[in-house]
């Protein structure tokens, strides 16, 4: 690793784990946090759990394993241009999508909807909880006993009232402050890795065209500059290379911006980075172009009827699984079972929320239907 900024996070300078460890040998801290991520349980269920599409639509489609990889790889190459810490983001974008239900966004509403009345469900507190509390795999502590700084970076966006239960992590928000930059990177490096991949996903899944994208600047812009280099290129091509430069694009912008950003307020530490506004992020114009992307991709990607019919069909199945669960907690697992005499509704959405895509239908056809095989 390059030399670190002196407002990068530093693993032996780290506010700590919740259950004291001795100092790990061979490799910092955040890495550490980073392999146990990688070994727990909850990641490798990611390989089967969609953003948008669900995972058994075609192979070729991104997961949120894939997902997290690329948030990763975008997140790391940004850190090193700006003299971050690398394993930090690296850690941070590998967790930040574990406490995803299955079926992307409509599995996420319809259990929030559930759990209406029982303190909600939000996606990025249960990835939080996922690492805190339910991984359960080593001999003196639940969960991953990750660093505070890992565990920072995961918890994105909270509110108040939640907050407050949150001990150190819940604190910033409370009192308005930012996280360190490395999660600020991550956090953004999301933002370009959805986006883009959603645009790549999107064309090949049929649901938008070429001619529809050219109404957004950010990929006009970058597919003309194709055209004008290799005008007899096929459209696979075509569009890998659009999407290439889209991201590196959006990469250079955060990257200028961001450095701007840090020589106008000029930090010193990461005590200062907390107390200063948000200082990763990207020029107006890149902003701008951004969000004109997103808003596409809401209105004809994400509301498309055929993405449509799969969320009404996503969201009746958690429905029914959570109200089947609930008036009976004896129908799962005896671990969830377990939880389930302290806070019933939470250990039915823990279970849920931990489902991948095809668990979740399995476990429906299990509960609802009944083949002769099983009788
Ligand atoms: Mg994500």
């Amino acid at each position: 690793m390059t030399d670190l900024a002196t407002y990068a996070a530093y693993p032996d300078k780290t506010r700590g784990r919740r259950h004291q460890e001795q100092a790990p040998i061979g490799r910092n801290d955040f890495q550490r946090d980073r392999d146990r991520i990688i070994h727990s349980g909850a990641f490798r269920r990611l390989e089967y759990k969609t953003q948008v599409f669900v995972n058994h639509e075609g192979d070729l489609f991104r997961t949120r394993l894939t997902h997290s990889i690329e948030v990763a790889q975008i997140g790391r190459a940004i850190a090193r241009n700006l003299a971050l810490h690398e394993d930090l983001v690296e850690a941070i974008a590998l967790a930040h999508d574990l406490g995803h239900t299955p079926f992307g966004h409509a599995g996420q509403d319809a259990l929030n909807e559930c759990m209406h009345g029982h303190g909600g469900f939000e996606h990025n507190l249960q990835s939080l909880r996922v690492v805190d509390v339910l991984e359960q795999r080593y001999a003196e502590f639940d969960g991953l006993n990750l660093t505070f700084e890992t565990r920072e970076g995961i918890l994105k966006h909270c509110s108040v009232k939640n907050a407050k239960n949150l001990g150190d992590v819940g604190e910033r928000f409370i009192k308005r402050q930012q996280p360190s930059l490395e999660a600020q990177v991550a956090n953004l490096a999301d933002e370009i890795a959805y986006n883009n991949h959603d645009v790549d996903d999107g064309l090949r899944s049929g649901l938008i065209s070429l001619e529809q994208l050219v109404e957004v600047k950010l990929f006009a812009e970058n597919l003309a500059q194709v055209q004008t280099q290799f005008p007899k290129l096929n459209d696979r091509r075509l569009i890998h290379e659009t999407v290439r430069r889209m991201i590196n694009s959006l990469v250079m912008d955060l990257t200028r911006q961001s450095q701007a950003n840090i020589a106008h307020h000029h930090p010193q530490t990461i005590d200062d980075i907390r107390k200063l506004p948000a200082l990763i992020g990207f020029s107006p114009e890149m902003q701008a172009r951004q969000a004109e992307l997103k808003r596409f991709l809401r209105k004809n990607l994400y509301q498309h009827y055929r993405v449509n019919r799969m969320s009404v069909k996503a969201k009746r199945i958690i429905r029914e699984l959570f109200d089947v669960f609930i008036s009976d907690v004896t129908l799962m697992p005896s671990e969830y079972q377990d939880r389930s005499s302290e806070d019933s509704a939470r250990a039915v959405a823990d279970y849920i929320a931990g489902m991948t895509d095809r668990y979740a239908i399995r476990e429906y056809q299990r509960l609802f239907t009944v083949s002769e095989r099983e009788l």
